[in-house]
């Protein structure tokens, strides 16, 4: 048993070995990955929960990594907010999504009104170039700032939220619209509402998931998001739907606006214009 046990641990130390290595390898590859063009921008479908219709895309990234295939956002975005990478990584999505935006206006009919949301990371709002940036981003592009929603995830702003205030009030003066992300899952959300200029509420889809009778109590955690929203006049965005259940919920308790898979899984830029095309048609 004794051996069984050393051997246990040895292989528990190999696999520890690799997995640190592994994220070695990533971080140094990750400081790489945009210079070697291997960041892709995908898009997700925002729609209007009553008539199904397209209102605008959220931009979320991929590292389109030579040996691994694509890797997910989860994995190497922690990896960029600890090295600094986050800050070159955002400014790139954000440039690559505005431009995207507005190349669709431009070329496909009924585009003009879509939105770009773009999510965008605590560490950026420490950036002193962050307001910048964008306001540099947008006048490139030609877009209109009110075409642009900035997604921020309220579980990062708790340390410094008077600073984060201030650049924020900085990007809503630019006209930029905002939205809190992942809203629930936090811990302050109320506060960030009441201190930070936010437009929008992001419903997590771990509520969203438990619409269409999966779990009651989710339904009304749904329902006073809704009605928190409605009486601060913000919108509502609900993340994750994935059943026609959970979209006739959305409509029963009147949220606005939706994204999930029921629609689209996020694609990449070049089968959007097709996808419009069938959704409108
Ligand atoms: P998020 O901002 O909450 O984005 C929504 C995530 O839910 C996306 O995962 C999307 O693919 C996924 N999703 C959408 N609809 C459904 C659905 O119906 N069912 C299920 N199961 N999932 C759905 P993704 O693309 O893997 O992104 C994960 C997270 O990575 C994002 O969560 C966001 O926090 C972060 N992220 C993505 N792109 C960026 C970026 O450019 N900058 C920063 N800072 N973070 C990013
Ligand atoms: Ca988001
Ligand atoms: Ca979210
Ligand atoms: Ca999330």
């Amino acid at each position: 048993a004794k051996n069984r046990g050393r051997a246990q641990a040895m292989m528990f130390s190999e696999e520890m070995h690799t997995r640190a290595s592994s994220r070695l390898d990533l971080e140094s590859q990750l400081a790489r990955a945009l210079d070697h063009n291997e960041l892709r921008v995908y898009y997700q479908p925002i729609v209007d929960v009553s008539t199904e219709g397209v209102v605008g895309f959220e931009a979320l990234v991929r590292w389109a990594h030579p040996i691994r295939g694509l890797i997910s956002p989860l994995e190497f975005i922690p990896i960029a907010e600890q090295t600094g990478m986050i800050i070159p990584i955002g400014e790139w999505v954000l440039r690559e999504a505005l431009a995207q935006a507005q190349k669709w206006r431009t070329e496909i009919p009924g585009a003009a009104a879509l939105s770009i949301s773009v999510n965008f990371s605590v560490l950026q709002l420490q950036d002193p170039d962050f307001v910048a940036v964008v306001a540099d981003a947008l006048t490139r592009s030609g877009l209109a700032p009110t075409a642009l929603h900035l997604e921020i995830t309220e579980s990062v702003m708790m340390n410094d939220i008077e600073a984060a205030a201030e650049t924020l009030n900085a990007l809503h003066a630019l006209g930029v619209r905002l939205s809190l992300d992942d809203f629930g899952t936090g811990h302050a959300s109320l506060g960030h509402l009441d201190r930070l200029p936010v437009q929008t509420i992001k419903i997590d889809r771990s509520f969203v998931g438990g619409l269409g009778g999966e779990n009651p109590k989710a339904a009304s955690i749904v329902q006073a998001i809704v009605n928190l929203a409605r009486s601060l006049d913000l919108d509502v965005v609900a993340e994750g739907v994935e059943t026609v259940e959970q979209l006739l919920d959305l409509r029963r308790i009147g949220a606005r606006l939706a994204q999930g898979f029921l629609w689209s899984r996020p694609l990449p830029p070049q089968e959007i214009p097709q996808w419009l095309m069938r959704a409108s048609g």
